[in-house]
């Protein structure tokens, strides 16, 4: 089995598909690893270090030449994987719905395209999802993107020149990136508060020594679907929320917002109105700015102020720590490839039938196999 790795070309892309680490597994099951020269470089890992734990370094034609699987962050244009072998993976984040002529272009060279983004939300992929992996750090580095915005201190000081007030941070949405929100704002020493259209994540925000603010007796609040999930709330609910957020969030000096609902634009839940409600020099970042966005105004790959209030709209967060998210974007891989993995063949079996195989593979033998696509 021979694994190419690609140095991603997508704009502002900074990540890698593997580290050293993970080469060095790959070729302890009996793999051989061809990197693409440069790939770490954005990530700060250098050609030489994949040297090290046995990998070839080399030109793209090169890695792919022959390859049984190959590996990026986000899909390649398949005019530029042109030679790869027929029966080869894809194994990416393929963004299937906007990259659809992207994914045709797979199945027409005969590519079998996994995307890693569609991971089921079962116990036994944990190990595998990039979606939380990245999440994680997302939620960590839009606290420190919301700090360095905001000219004042986070915690709260006391000094002979008198007591500087804490922070007062509210995280909107509490999957991954927000519960990391919270830990990492907490860590900082602000005052933090969350809400989620979740009950289950009421809990989750007490222990970690936040203020869960919730919407009280109103129906369909339970707020969770399919695979642990948020579902769209009723107009009632909406009202309810919209109407409890105004009034917390003239209060608050950061607020980052994460809140997404699986294959829908991202929900709307603060408004031109509400950002006029807060105090100037407050910082809104929106974690979601990229699926539609949070809050009215925000700008993918900006920062804009509005009313005095700073909105933080950064494109692809996770590739602002690039180091650390490749590390845990290359475990998700390996972690996924090792447990299909047969010695004897020293190659990944993948069962059509499986759950995980099932769930991710797009194309297969020429043609797009998935349900959610062949339905779009
Ligand atoms: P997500 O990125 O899809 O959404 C972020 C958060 O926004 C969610 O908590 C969602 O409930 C919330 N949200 C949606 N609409 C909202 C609104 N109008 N107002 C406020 N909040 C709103 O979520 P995620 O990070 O992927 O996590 C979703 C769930 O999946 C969590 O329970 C998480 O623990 C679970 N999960 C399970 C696995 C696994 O079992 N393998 C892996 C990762 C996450």
């Amino acid at each position: 089995m021979k694994i190419a790795v690609l140095k991603e070309t997508s704009e502002g892309e900074r990540r890698v598909a593997a580290t050293p680490e993970t080469v060095k597994k790959y070729i302890a099951l009996g793999a051989t690893v061809s990197v693409e020269t440069g790939a770490g470089d954005a990530a700060a890992i250098a050609d030489a270090d994949y040297a090290a734990m046995g990998a070839t370094v080399g030109p793209r034609a090169d890695a792919l030449k022959d390859a049984d699987a190959i590996l990026a962050v986000q899909g390649p244009d398949a005019a530029s994987i042109a030679g790869a072998k027929p029966g080869a993976y894809v194994i990416a984040a393929l963004d299937p719905f906007r990259q659809r002529e992207r994914i045709d272009g797979y199945a027409s060279a005969g590519l079998s395209a996994l995307a890693m983004e569609f991971m089921p939300r079962i116990t036994r992929a944990q190990s595998m999802d990039i979606l939380s992996s990245q999440s994680n750090l997302s939620g960590y580095k839009a606290v420190l993107d919301g700090a360095a915005e905001y000219g004042r201190a986070f915690p709260m000081m006391m000094t002979a020149a008198g007591t500087v007030s804490a922070a007062r941070v509210f995280v909107m949405g509490v999957g991954v990136a927000g519960l990391q929100a919270i830990a990492t704002a907490r860590r900082l020493g602000a005052q933090v508060s969350a809400t989620d259209v979740r009950s289950a994540t009421k809990e989750q925000i007490e222990s970690l020594g936040a203020k869960a603010i919730f919407v009280q007796d109103v129906k369909g609040i339970e707020g969770e679907g399919a695979g642990g999930y948020a579902t769209e709330m009723s107009d009632e609910y909406k009202a309810a929320q919209a109407a409890l957020v105004s009034s917390h969030i003239a209060k608050q000096d950061i607020v980052i917002t994460t809140a997404l609902i699986p294959g829908r634009p991202a929900p709307r839940l603060i408004s031109d109105a509400q950002i006029a409600s807060m105090r100037p020099g407050s910082v809104i970042v929106d974690l979601a700015v990229e699926q539609g966005g949070n809050v009215e105004g925000a700008v993918a790959g900006q920062v804009v102020e509005r009313h005095g209030v700073k909105i933080v709209g950064h494109r692809n967060v996770p590739s602002r720590l690039a180091y650390d998210a490749s590390a845990l974007f290359s475990r998700n891989l390996y972690n996924f490839l090792s447990a299909f993995w047969d010695k004897e063949k020293a190659a990944p079996v993948l069962p059509e039938d499986d759950e995980i195989v099932k769930g991710i593979t797009l194309t297969r033998g020429g043609k797009i196999v998935h349900e959610r696509l062949l339905a779009a």
